[in-house]
């Protein structure tokens, strides 16, 4: 089998062989269609000449022959013309020769000159045949023809044994011969060139091929840059038919701001050396859009002579368009780095800068070229390196890729600075870590205002601890007093006084109340102020509550001659959860407040229920009305605030706490309040309270606050009075406890301080123990507990056995205080001043059944 290049070249060669066969037909058509006719016109005239002079020959039949032939050579130049016939030229050529060659032979015969026209047709077979490349086939062919018929003419004339002998027999072999070689010669020739044509056409379509299908737009330019080539590249770029192309000026594509510019750089090229050169340029094509292209440019030479311009022209819009955005990305990029108000920094696995803005210079104050030099382990305070180290360890062994930490570096300046630190960590395409992006906020400053922050919030807490403790100091040493004016003035009512006497210890003891309450007021917003609201929620009914307090208004209200009006509407639930003080005060505050400031027309108190999703909870809506003063304009804003006063407040007195103490109790709940109002036509004060909504309960134990009713005293009722151990170092409250105790009925025994008190513990026993807290050496609450702890070992002071009931009482006012009460071992708690009735009341409670007093059991040692 032959090789496949073998064959591709033997199908090539096939192939070369027909075209150049073809390439001489066309090249003999060619010609015949030149020389028949010449031939034939000349034919014609020459025989036409000497039929007219005589010397021509001058038969019909030989005018009918050179007719003959001319037409014949007519026809061949005729059906030349066809392409169909032209592939066959040599063969038309060849038949026609030798009809006209047959024509000849045939004239002669009849002319009776044998032998001329056997030499003409010899001479017309032998050369023709050479100078037309029929091949030298069949020139041999017609050489051997000729030769033949014409020795054959000879031999028929002349003679056959002398044909070859005589001159002519001689000459028409050599003839013959020198035709063969000429004709040989001549096909060599005419096929080497032929075959040269057809490489160069080969070539000239390659070129064209690889011209018209480049990408590249190819033009060629006069010297003035007037296209007079372009191919379909340049058609597409310059949207434009590639004809019309032809004639128009390059640089009119050009955009116009550097068409100037690019005519230079033209100009350039064609005074330079370099005959080629490279640049880029926008243009704008026919329908008006501007493309980028990268043109190559060539000076064209025509010897030394340059007359114009060869341009590769690459549409480079895309490029450029990439180029830009990326370039674009890349300022917005370096941009957002550098004016970054945070630190930035690009730092090296082994923890070397390699990149930092402007914002991380000014925080270590280090250029960035120095920083650069630098790794971040040289700048970082010695006792945060490890942390962060190990961080980075943790990265680079892929256990995390990002970490958040915060540490001090050390500046240029030796200062330190905090910063946090938001550190991630870049990997290629495989994976490997390449570099960090740290992100640095100082925080130093931010840090330093928290510590200043920490230090005033401590210094504030603190001073608000000293102020409180001032207060509780304050109400200690006012209430100590108070419960002695107030006990001694209770007593003094109760002795036998004459009406004005009466009447000056009502006035005495109705300011020694507001004293009190106005002590109360500002203990309860110091408490609320100082976070320190502490609710004893309890299940409360609410109606009774709040028909209680409008009671005692009503009554006030009554004797100033208003309407009161109460309205609980009907779904209030009775029972709901809430410290009975809050809702207690703020009815007072605000209901006592309307009886205050109204003097004429009425006061109503609503009371509505807002139900909510849950069936256990809703918002108690209290609006309190009045016909009073109202509030002026421009005061709505401040009276919530503590000792704010209206024109109202300021004309009748008070401390401007109430509705302080209102809001922040409501607020506290969850709720809030506020105020309506129209000035001199009366109020209304909203609160609304979020509740649960309770079950209902027996009341809880009675505490100081609780005691409503006057109870009857144990001790009058009991067949023997019952003994009572005060401890009260202050003289006044010590008989002021004495006659109230002694008026109900009880027998007292008095300590003037703990440690007496201990005493008389040691001789006696007694039915209950009356201890003030704060007493000289050891206390009320010590002294419980040492009674207690006593009790606890098998003791007992108690006259019906078991433990003996101890009451505490004390000037401090604060829920706290209660709770440090109960848990020394106290039974009941009672805070100054203390009102007869309570103190019977607790004691009440505090005391066993009268029955089982009967028998003073044995005092365990
Ligand atoms: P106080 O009543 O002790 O002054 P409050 O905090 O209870 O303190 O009230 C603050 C101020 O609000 C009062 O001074 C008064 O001017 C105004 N105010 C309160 N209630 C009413 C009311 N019902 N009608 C008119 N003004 C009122």
């Amino acid at each position: 089998m032959m090789p496949r290049d073998g064959v591709a070249q033997e199908a090539d060669a096939a192939v070369n062989s027909a075209r150049v066969r073809e390439r001489l037909s066309e090249w003999i058509a060619q010609r015949i269609e030149v020389a028949a006719p010449i031939a034939a016109v000349a034919l014609l005239v020459v025989n036409g000449l000497g039929f007219l002079w005589g010397t021509g020959k001058s038969t019909v039949f030989s005018a009918a022959s050179m007719v003959w032939q001319s037409v014949l050579l007519l026809i061949e130049a005729w059906i030349m013309r066809r392409p169909s016939i032209r592939r066959y030229a040599r063969e038309v050529g060849l038949i026609v020769a030798s009809l006209v060659f047959a024509s000849m032979v045939l004239d002669g015969w009849v002319q009776g000159e044998p032998t001329t026209s056997a030499l003409l047709l010899a001479a017309f077979v032998l050369v023709t045949p050479a100078v037309l490349p029929w091949g030298w086939k069949s020139q041999l062919a017609f050489a051997a023809m000729g030769t033949v018929a014409f020795l054959a003419t000879l031999a028929l004339t002349v003679g056959v044994s002398t044909g070859l002998s005589t001159p002519w027999g001689s000459a028409i072999i050599v003839a013959a011969v020198a035709s063969l070689g000429i004709a040989m010669q001549l096909e060599a020739v005419h096929t080497a060139a032929i075959e040269h044509a057809l490489r160069q056409e080969r070539e000239r379509a390659l070129y064209q091929e690889l011209v018209d299908r480049a990408v590249e737009a190819i033009l060629r330019t006069d010297i003035n840059g007037s296209i007079q080539f372009a191919n379909d590249a340049a058609a597409r770029l310059f949207a434009v038919d590639r004809q019309e192309l032809l004639g128009q000026r390059f640089f009119d594509f050009v955009a116009i701001p550097t068409r100037e510019e690019v005519v230079r750089f033209f100009a350039e090229q064609y005074r330079g050396n370099d005959d080629r050169a490279l640049r880029e340029t926008p243009i704008v094509d026919a329908k008006g859009n501007r493309k980028w292209a990268s043109l190559t440019v060539r000076t064209l030479r025509r010897g030394s002579q340059r007359d114009g311009f060869h341009i590769v022209a690459r549409d480079i819009t895309e490029r450029v368009r990439i180029v830009e955005q990326l370039r674009q990305s890349e300022v917005r990029f370096r941009s957002t780095f550098e004016r970054a108000p945070i630190g930035i920094a690009l730092v090296a696995t082994d923890g070397r800068f390699l990149q930092v803005n402007g914002a991380l210079c000014q925080m270590l104050g280090y250029s960035a070229q120095e920083l650069c030099q630098r790794d971040f382990q040289s700048i970082t305070f010695p006792a945060d390196l490890a942390a962060d180290l190990a961080l980075v360890g943790e990265c680079l062994q892929g256990l995390r890729d990002t970490y958040e930490m915060e540490k001090r570096y050390v500046r240029r300046d030796g200062k330190l600075v905090t910063a946090r630190l938001l550190v991630g960590l870049v990997r290629d395409s495989h994976g490997i870590p390449v570099y960090f992006v740290s992100l640095i906020e100082d925080i130093t400053e931010r840090r330093r205002l928290e510590r200043e922050l920490a230090q005033a919030k401590e210094a504030a807490e603190a001073a608000n601890r000293a102020k409180t403790m001032f207060l509780a100091r304050m109400s200690h040493e006012i209430r100590t007093p108070l419960t002695g004016v107030l006990g001694m003035l209770d007593l003094l009512r109760s002795s036998a006084l004459t009406a004005e006497q009466l009447e000056y210890v009502e006035t005495a003891k109705s300011s020694g109340e507001t004293l009190l309450a106005l002590l109360n007021d500002l203990l309860e917003l110091s408490r609320i102020e100082s976070g320190r609201i502490d609710f004893q929620v309890d299940t409360v009914d609410s109606h009774r509550l709040i028909h209680d307090v409008c009671r005692a208004f009503r009554a006030q209200a009554e004797t100033k001659g208003l309407g009161f009006e109460l309205a609980v509407a009907a779904n209030v639930p009775q029972f709901v959860r809430i410290d009975p003080k809050v809702l207690r005060q703020i009815l007072v505050n605000l209901v006592g407040n309307a009886v205050k400031f109204t003097t004429q027309g009425c006061v109503g108190v609503e009371v509505q229920w807002q139900a909510s999703d849950d069936e256990h909870a809703g918002t108690l809506c209290l609006v309190v009305r009045d016909t009073g003063p109202g509030i002026a304009p421009g005061e709505f804003e401040h009276l919530f605030e503590p000792f704010a006063q209206g024109s109202a407040g300021r004309r009748t007195g008070g401390s401007g706490l109430g509705l302080a103490i209102v809001r922040r109790f409501a607020e506290a709940c969850g709720g809030g309040a506020w105020v309506e109002s129209e000035w001199g036509v009366g109020s209304t004060f909203h609160v609304r309270l979020p509740l649960e909504v309770a079950a209902p309960r027996q009341p809880s134990q009675q505490t100081s606050a609780a005691v409503a009713e006057e109870p009857v005293p144990a001790g009058a009722r009991k067949r023997r009075s019952r003994r009572v151990l005060v401890a009260e170092d202050h003289p006044v409250n010590q008989m002021l406890l004495r006659r109230l105790l002694e008026k109900g009925g009880y027998e007292v025994r008095l300590a003037g301080d703990g440690n007496a008190a201990l005493a008389c513990l040691e001789v006696e026993r007694f039915d209950a123990l009356l201890l003030d807290v704060q007493m000289p050496g050891v206390d009320g609450l010590e002294l419980t507990k040492i009674v207690r702890e006593r009790e606890a070992r098998g003791e007992c002071f108690s006259r019906s056995g078991g433990t003996v009931p101890i009451v505490v009482l004390t000037a401090h006012a604060w829920a706290e205080d209660r709770e440090r009460c109960l848990q020394a071992g106290a039974n009941a708690y009672l805070a100054k001043p203390v009102h007869a009735a309570v103190l019977y009341a607790s004691l009440n409670q505090c005391l066993p059944a009268e029955q089982e007093m009967e028998g003073e059991p044995a005092r365990v040692a």
